[in-house]
């Protein structure tokens, strides 16, 4: 079977790699000169670096099974988090339960109420009920309107915009439940995953691997369209408007691009891939002589403040593995259409630099080595309620055309392990239909 696959995201990768394990004659098309998307690399140091801070946890299995199957599992390294949350011009330690129960910004019994909450979500494995309510309305009706004004509405504001009182308790569900997978022993600290010489290693290592087994790799070259005939897929159209003929096409791409690929889907599906609006990201990358801070992952509930987490990336993995540099994610998800996207690193480096004064008085401008500004449109899909009757399925209306897409990942939230898992899923289905057409005909 001959598969053209659009997007070369780890999603779009790894339906390469199964289909190509499966004996099949694959094209895989990527519109940027090199794969991995926003698992995109970049050096510092002498090392490589994740454009946008990654690391995962330990429920992400899929993640952890790929990278022992392709032979890095000795270099997955458990390291502890140490998470920070900045409030009132102060940082305070937010990883442990004891953090929590010193946690100055909230009165004594509304920190024993989070802590319940938590406990909550952890335990609780049917999740529908959340589909149905607002993080919003869950939290001021179950644990306090204090919790919600000074804890998850300042995060939620700074993640989803306008559209912070919109998001699914599924959402918050996901991740509160997830993530506790990820503490150990009695102090409950946090361990997370990073691969050493960074997620590059997987993404290189299938790259090689896609190659040697035949994949056509062909990067810079964007899809512009999808074609079908008789409702079948039929191939591809490039922008230099050459043709690709195929059995099936996989699209892995952000769903709103998809839509402008495919003219020829259902009113129904388009209105399923228009149901879910996306935000963009603006994330700086700054190198460091010193340190900011003591935290790697420091939340930033001040919304007066230009940016809505500092991930200190070298109190993860040290600075010894970037040439001595310290190196700091300034994270912001926004609008598309958010000034941000449309200044240069100077630019915003103005708006960042006083704020990061208030987080280190001592902090100057001279500490710091370089900088890079890196922008995604499409980052984070806002899932709101009841988004079970809503979500687009990986098979299209037009037979033989698939989507994989981050607005599909439900009720967990994006990440590299859900695209992986799609990607598998995704394999496996072109392949059994394939079988079936195969039977009929
Ligand atoms: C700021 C940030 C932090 C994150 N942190 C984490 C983390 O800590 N842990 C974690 O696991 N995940 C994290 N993620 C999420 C993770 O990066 C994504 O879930 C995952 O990379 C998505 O992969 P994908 O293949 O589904 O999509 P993408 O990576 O978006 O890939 C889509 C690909 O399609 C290509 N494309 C688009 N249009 C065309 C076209 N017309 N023709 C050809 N190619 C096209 C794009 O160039 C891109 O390469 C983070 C994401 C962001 C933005």
């Amino acid at each position: 079977m001959k598969v053209v696959v659009v997007g070369g995201g780890v999603a779009g990768m790894t339906t390469a790699y199964r289909l190509m394990q499966g004996g099949h004659d694959v094209k895989l098309f990527e519109s940027s000169p090199f794969l991995g998307g926003l698992v995109r690399t970049f050096e510092v140091g002498g090392s490589r670096l994740e454009a946008y801070y990654h690391h995962i946890f330990s429920s992400d299995t899929t993640i952890i099974d790929l990278i022992n199957e392709l032979g890095l599992g000795d270099d997955l390294k458990w390291i502890e988090s140490k998470v920070g949350w900045f409030d009132n011009d102060k940082i305070y330690p937010f990883t442990t339960p004891k953090d929590l129960a010193l946690f100055g910004p909230l009165p004594p019994l509304d920190r024993i109420r989070v802590g319940l909450m938590g406990l909550k979500l952890r335990n609780k494995e049917d999740w529908a009920e959340f589909e149905r309510i607002t993080c919003k309305e869950w939290i001021e009706k179950n644990v306090s309107k204090k919790v919600f004004e000074k804890m998850w509405g300042p995060l939620l504001e700074g993640k989803y915009g306008d559209a912070y009182d919109q998001v699914a308790m599924a959402w918050l569900w996901s991740k509160v439940h997830l993530r506790f997978q990820s503490r150990r022993g009695v102090s409950q600290k946090e361990f997370l995953g990073y691969l050493k010489g960074s997620f590059y290693v997987y993404i290189d290592e299938m790259e090689r691997r896609l190659r040697a087994g035949g994949v056509e790799i062909n990067l810079g070259a964007a899809v512009q369209e999808i074609t079908a005939e008789n409702n079948r897929a039929t191939g591809v159209v490039l922008a230099d408007g050459s043709r690709v003929e195929a059995d099936a096409v996989v699209a892995a791409l952000p769903s709103l691009l998809f839509k402008k690929l495919a003219p020829m889907l259902s009113p129904e599906y388009v209105a399923k891939l228009e149901h879910v609006k996306w935000q963009g990201a603006v994330c700086m990358v700054v190198t460091m002589k010193k340190s900011l801070s003591p935290i790697y992952w420091m939340n930033i509930a001040d919304r007066a403040m230009p940016f809505l987490a500092l991930v200190e990336h070298t109190n993860f993995m040290g600075p010894e593995n970037y040439d001595g540099n310290h190196i700091l994610y300034i994270s912001n998800y926004l609008q598309q259409d958010h000034e941000y996207f449309g200044m240069d690193e100077e630019q915003l480096w103005a708006i960042f630099e006083p704020a990061l004064k208030r987080i280190n008085p001592a902090f100057s401008s001279d500490w710091v080595n370089d900088k890079w500004v890196f922008k995604a449109p499409f980052a984070q899909p806002i899932i709101g309620l009841e988004y079970s009757k809503y979500r687009p399925d990986h098979r299209t209306p037009v037979d033989g055309l698939y989507l994989e897409t981050m607005t599909q990942i439900y009720p967990e939230d994006r990440g590299q392990n859900y695209s992986i898992r799609m990607g598998d899923e995704v394999a496996r289905m072109v392949v059994e239909d394939h079988a079936r057409r195969a039977a009929t005909t």
